[in-house]
Order: C-alpha cells, then structure tokens, then sequence
C-alpha cells in the first residue's frame, strides 16, 4: 500500500480543526458529609464564595469553606430527607433578596419570604445582600437630626441620620423599647424602618408587630425576623437582608432606620456557624473574624451626599450584655465600632428610673452637629447639672449638712431626674420636649412637690397644645429660641403653674 504522507497530514490538519471542545464545567457536586446543618460537597470546583447552592427538596445552601476538595456549606433549610449522595447544584447568584415598595408594613423572613400571611410580595428586584459599604467620597457628615421622642436621648445623647448608635444594657433593661418608640417616633417623618429580630422569640416579634400596627408605625416599617427557631444561618443572615432593603431606600434617597436586635445573639449563631464548619475557635470560642462581620454590617450606615440622592441609613444595634460588663469580646468589638453608645442600667431600671439611661457614660460622637439649637440651648448644661447631681446625692446619703447652694442643686436634680422619666409608647415630639427642658433649667419648677413633677409636666404640655400651639410651632419653624419665644414660653409656665398650684 502506498501511503501519502501530505494526505494523511492534511487529514489530521483538518480533523484538529474540526475539534470542538465539549467539555461542559460541571456545576453540580455530590453530598459527601451532611449533619447539624452543614453539608460537605465535593465536586463544586468553581463555586464562590457566599453562593447559593440548591439541595434537594428545594433547600438552599450557602458555601462558606472553600476547601481545596470540597466545599462546606451551611443549610437554609430543613436538611430532612436530603443524604449523603445527594446532587447539589450551584445557581451563580450570591444570596439576595427582593427589595421593592411592596415590602413596607410586611414581616419577612430573612431570604425575603413572606411569613404574615398576607400573600406573596410583588418586588421588581432582587439584591445581594452582601454589598461593600458607601465610599468615603459617597457620604456626607451626619448634619440632620434622627429624634426618637425619647427625652433622654433627644436631650444629652442626640442621634443624627446616617450614624450608627449602639444601644447597649443588661436583659430586661429597655433595650428594646428605645428602638420601637424611636420607630413609633418617626410618624409621619417620612422614614422608612426596618425592625430586625435575631434570635428572639416568635412570641416576642408578634407582640412588636401588634405594637406597631396598633399605633400605626406598620405603615412606614418593615420586620425582618428570624426567631430562636430557625437555624443559625438565617440568624446570621437576618440583619444583613434588612440592611441591604434599607440601602436600598436609602439609594432612592429616602431616611431609612434600621433597628439591629440583637447583635449579640448574631454573633452566637455565627459562633455556631463557625465552630461546626470547624473553623478555628478564638476568644470566647468566638471565629477570628467575628469583628469583621458587625463592622462590615455596620459600615453600610451612612448619610449619602447630595450628588448621590442625599438618602441615609441609620443603624441602631442593640447589644445585651452580663451584669453589665462592657468589656466582654462581642461589646467591646461593637461599642468600638459604633459613633456613640446609649448604656441602659438596670439598678435604674429597678429604681423606677425608665428610661434607665446612664447619661453619665452615654456618649454620642457625631449627632451633636445634627441636633436643633433650641433643644442645645436648654440641655447645654443638662449633664453637668446631672452630674453634680450625682455626686451630691451620694454625699446627701451620709446626712452630712450641706450648704445653701448645695442643697438647692441637689433639689433642682431631682426634678430634673423627674422630668427625665417617660413612659413607654409615648415619644415626645421636639418642640415639647425643648418646652418642659426650659421650665426644668431655669429653676421654674422649685416650688413643686418633686413627686407632683411628672404630673405637672403632663398638664403643663396639655396647657401648651391646646392654648399655645402657635408658640410650639415656632420652636419648630425657627429652630432656635428667640427672645420673643423665651418669654413666651416663661409667661405660659408662669402662668400653668399658678393654675396648677391652685387645683393642689
Ligand atoms: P430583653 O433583654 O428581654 O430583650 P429589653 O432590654 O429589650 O429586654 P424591654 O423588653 O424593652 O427590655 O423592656 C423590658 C420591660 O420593661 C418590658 O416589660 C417593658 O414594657 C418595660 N419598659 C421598658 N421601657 C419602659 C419605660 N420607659 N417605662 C416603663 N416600662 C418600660
Ligand atoms: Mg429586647
């Protein structure tokens, strides 16, 4: 046989030019390990990292290790039924959640399903809920105030739109009840808030949403709750899938609150995350990375500048701590995140003093920029007067003998204390909050009974809303207090006071 070389060289030639490569990447691995909520894949080679991963029985995963031959994952889902063998599939989206218009005044879980029972929620997009925070040349310095009707705060530890604030105290101290009266405070404001529940109890997360319907707050709030129920992923998950709905106002240019409740709980279930992916345990047996994820989380709080649609986001953490122990890992990590924190005591709280702020070690680093003149006219001297208060109160214990100007300072605090007291549910708007500092500060209220102040107050602010409206309103327009408002506002105590005194 005769064989031609040039033949069989163009024949090969064109047979490599024929070639096409069908190898397909295959996107799907097999379940090698499967238990407490974390899956071992192998065969997920380019899966990244924070992706979704589809299991069987429609749960979803999210990929967490990335390990050289397979990928651990955590379960979003019940993993009953799913085995080891079983078919994983990638899906190429990290996880998002829809964010729209429609999901104002609903309870969501935290992928964004609905859990109301008020039907499916019509959103035109979804959004990752991992995103880097505004850059530096995005933001603007907070110069606008957040007022949560609370006098406390409004007065010595004002809150500016797009800061972060952490709300801080021991169980049962009225964490949470600063958070949904600032909520409640935002009426008719034009806010959108976010309420985030990590880790409670399902009893309590409906009680809140009761709370807010009844008084009307759902109108303008979104609940992202993921309860103690659900696994420790979609605890994890739960206060990133509110920020990134809040962003996503924020990018329209609205003012989004956003309420974190509570971020120690977070940080356990990413504890519990971390230590059955077997990743190394640190202080505390928390993961090395547990600082990371609060300060990325709480980063993405911004005012944006103008140029960018002038939206904010303000985040309010809240952080339970033991026996009041600041210095503990989780506490330390987020007050030294944070632009200021408000300590709530409980031996206030247990003394009837509620809210129990402690004004003394409260501090907040940036709102005082954003607060009104008029209530920084009345409260500039508010927590020096409070802290001699103290120190004269501890003297006064000892029934040492004090002098005139002393004993007169001591009674004036305790009024002033008085009139710090609120109750729950009933924020105080700005305009009647700089009213009643007035009295309190220029030594208005000396001749009432310490225990008739709080009663006073109330009827002097009934006296103002119905006779003096036009005053209030003025305090608002102008934002300072002029002359003329000053003694207007001296003649209506004056005045409300010998009433008061009368019906006594
Ligand atoms: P937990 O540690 O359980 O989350 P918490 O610190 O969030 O508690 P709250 O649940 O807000 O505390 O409040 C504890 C209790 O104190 C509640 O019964 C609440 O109604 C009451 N409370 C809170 N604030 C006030 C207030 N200003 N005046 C009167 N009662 C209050
Ligand atoms: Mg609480």
């Amino acid at each position: 046989m005769n064989i031609k070389p040039e033949e069989i060289t163009s024949i090969i030639k064109k047979e490599i030019e024929r070639y096409e490569s069908n190898i397909k990447t295959v996107d799907s691995g097999t379940i090698i390990q499967i238990g407490d909520g974390i899956a071992r894949v192998y065969g997920l080679d380019d899966c990244m990292q924070g992706e979704l991963l589809q299991f069987p029985n429609d749960v979803y995963g999210m990929a967490l290790n990335l390990e050289q031959d397979n990928v651990g994952c955590v379960l979003l889902g019940s993993e009953e039924g799913i085995k080891e063998g079983d078919i994983v599939k990638r899906t190429d989206k990290i996880v998002e959640v829809p964010v729209g218009d429609a999901i104002i005044g609903r309870v969501i879980d935290s992928l964004g399903t609905p859990i109301d029972g008020k039907g499916p929620i019509k959103c035109e997009e979804n959004r990752a809920i991992e995103v880097p925070a505004p850059t530096i040349i995005q933001r603007s310095s907070v110069n606008e105030p957040m007022q949560t009707g609370i006098k406390a705060i409004d007065s010595m530890i004002p809150i500016g739109r797009g800061q972060r604030e952490l709300i801080i105290g021991d169980r049962q101290t009225g964490k949470t009840a600063i958070g949904i009266d600032t909520i409640i405070n935002q009426k008719g404001k034009d806010v959108i808030c976010i309420y985030v529940a990590i880790g409670q109890k399902q009893s309590t997360v409906a009680h809140i949403y009761n709370t807010l319907s009844e008084e009307g707050a759902m109108d303008y709030t979104i609940i992202v709750s993921s309860t103690a129920a659900d696994s420790a992923p979609l605890q994890y998950l739960a206060p990133y899938a509110g920020c990134t709905i809040g962003e996503y106002f924020m990018n329209k240019g609205k003012d989004v609150l956003v309420i974190y409740d509570d971020l120690s709980k977070h940080a356990v279930a990413y504890r519990t995350m971390s230590l059955l992916l077997r990743r190394p345990p640190g202080r505390e047996a928390y993961p090395g990375d547990v600082f990371y994820i609060h300060a990325r989380l709480l980063e993405r709080a911004a005012k944006l500048s103008p140029e960018y649609g002038g939206g904010s986001l303000t985040a309010l953490p809240i952080i339970e701590t033991l026996a009041g122990d600041v210095t503990a890992y989780i506490p330390t990590n987020v007050i030294s995140i944070t632009d200021g924190q408000i300590f709530l005591e409980a031996d206030l709280f247990h003394s009837g003093q509620r809210p129990a702020v402690n004004a003394g070690i409260s501090v907040s680093r940036v709102g005082g920029n954003a607060q009104i003149k008029a209530m920084k006219q009345v409260s500039g001297t508010l927590r020096l007067e409070l802290a001699q208060y103290r120190e004269l109160a501890t003297f006064a214990q000892f029934g040492t003998d004090l002098d005139k100007d002393s004993k007169k300072r001591l009674e004036k605090g305790k009024r002033l204390i008085e009139i710090l007291k609120q109750d729950q549910y009933e924020p105080m708007r700005i305009e009647k909050q700089v009213a009643i500092f007035y009295a309190a500060v220029n030594d208005f209220l000396s001749d009432i009974k310490v225990s008739d102040i709080r009663k006073f107050e109330q009827g002097f602010l009934e006296y103002m809303d119905t006779h003096q409206r036009d005053l209030l309103k003025r305090i608002v327009d102008e934002k300072t207090l002029t002359g003329e408002i000053k003694a207007g506002l001296e003649e209506s105590i004056v005045y409300y006071k010998k009433v008061f005194l009368q019906e006594a």
